[in-house]
């Protein structure tokens, strides 16, 4: 699978290292954006250092989309 933004924005090919989870396209490492769903759980109930957190990877496209909400 190649990087869908490097095709988008410049056409070219660059392997792709993740997937976007929301839409499914592949990206490179330029183009991916890590989060940890820790991030959204707030911190409570004395137990916040013991939840570890999720990975999530999303393209630059939905992230964006993401913030707008
Ligand atoms: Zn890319
Ligand atoms: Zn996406």
């Amino acid at each position: 699978m190649n990087c869908f933004e490097c095709r988008q924005l410049s056409q070219t090919v660059r392997t792709a290292e993740a997937v976007c989870r929301q839409c499914g396209v592949g990206l490179c490492a330029e183009h991916l954006r890590v989060e940890t769903t820790e991030l959204h759980h707030p911190a409570g109930l004395g137990r916040s250092t013991s939840r570890l957190p999720a990975r999530r990877i999303v393209c630059p496209v939905c992230e964006q989309a993401e913030r707008s909400e």
